[in-house]
């Protein structure tokens, strides 16, 4: 399998990301002044820019630039997004290490511990109306689409298509986690901020390694 993700391919996962962050930021701040305080949108946008500045080519391996961006952004980010972004690309910083490049497997395993460390910082499950709803269905797809000797590409194209179904599914759940719970029964009727800024991540992904 000629597929392994280089380091450059990282790197242009995480520019994608910005890239997307910063052309749905009114999208997200729209979403999150319906459930939330209307910061989601400026919030991500701060921490991909910041982001983008601290990636100065100095980051030789996979570990190092992500755990760059992983403090990056829990430096430059507060609310909620912040430490549950920061510690995502922390933890799959932390499981790539010194690799310059990784299998699919790996890949898919480095996510996997990003979601762990999202979990146990947050406490949330699925089904409480947060970026979960969007990452661990992501995932899910991602896994199935490996383990059915699908190349690489393709099962990022599902990961992200599970991924935008599982934001999709938040607009009529009730929020239980973060500042949309206040709101109760009112949340109801509009897709998770969060769900929607990690669908967008996915879709990062899928476009970093078909291109
Ligand atoms: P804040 O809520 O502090 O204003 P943001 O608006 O930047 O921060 O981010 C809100 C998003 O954070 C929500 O849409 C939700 O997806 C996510 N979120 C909030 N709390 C949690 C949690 N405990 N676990 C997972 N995600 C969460
Ligand atoms: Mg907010």
């Amino acid at each position: 399998m000629a597929e392994r993700l280089t380091l450059d391919t990282i790197r242009a996962w995480v520019e994608g990301f910005a890239d997307r962050i910063d052309a749905h930021k009114d999208e997200l701040t729209a979403l999150d002044s319906a459930i939330g305080d209307a910061d989601h949108g400026a919030n991500m946008s701060r921490g991909m820019t910041a982001v983008l500045a601290a990636l100065d080519g100095s980051q030789q391996d996979i570990g190092s630039l992500l755990k760059k961006v992983g403090m990056t952004i829990v430096s430059s980010v507060g609310g909620a997004s912040g430490p549950l972004y920061g510690t995502f690309f922390l933890r799959v910083g932390t499981a790539a290490g010194d690799r310059t490049a990784l299998d699919p497997t790996e890949f898919a395993q480095a996510l996997r511990s990003g979601l762990d460390g999202v979990v146990a910082r947050g406490k949330a499950t699925t089904g409480e109306k947060t970026l979960l709803d969007a990452l661990v269905p992501a995932l899910d797809a991602l896994d199935a689409g490996l383990t059915g000797a699908g190349s690489l590409p393709d099962a990022l194209v599902a990961a992200a298509d599970a991924a935008a179904q599982g934001r999709d599914a938040t607009v009529p759940m009730i929020a239980t986690k973060g500042r949309a719970s206040y709101l109760g029964e009112r949340s109801v009727g509009h897709a998770d901020p969060g769900a929607t800024s990690m669908t967008l991540l996915i879709e990062a992904a899928a476009t970093a390694v078909s291109t």
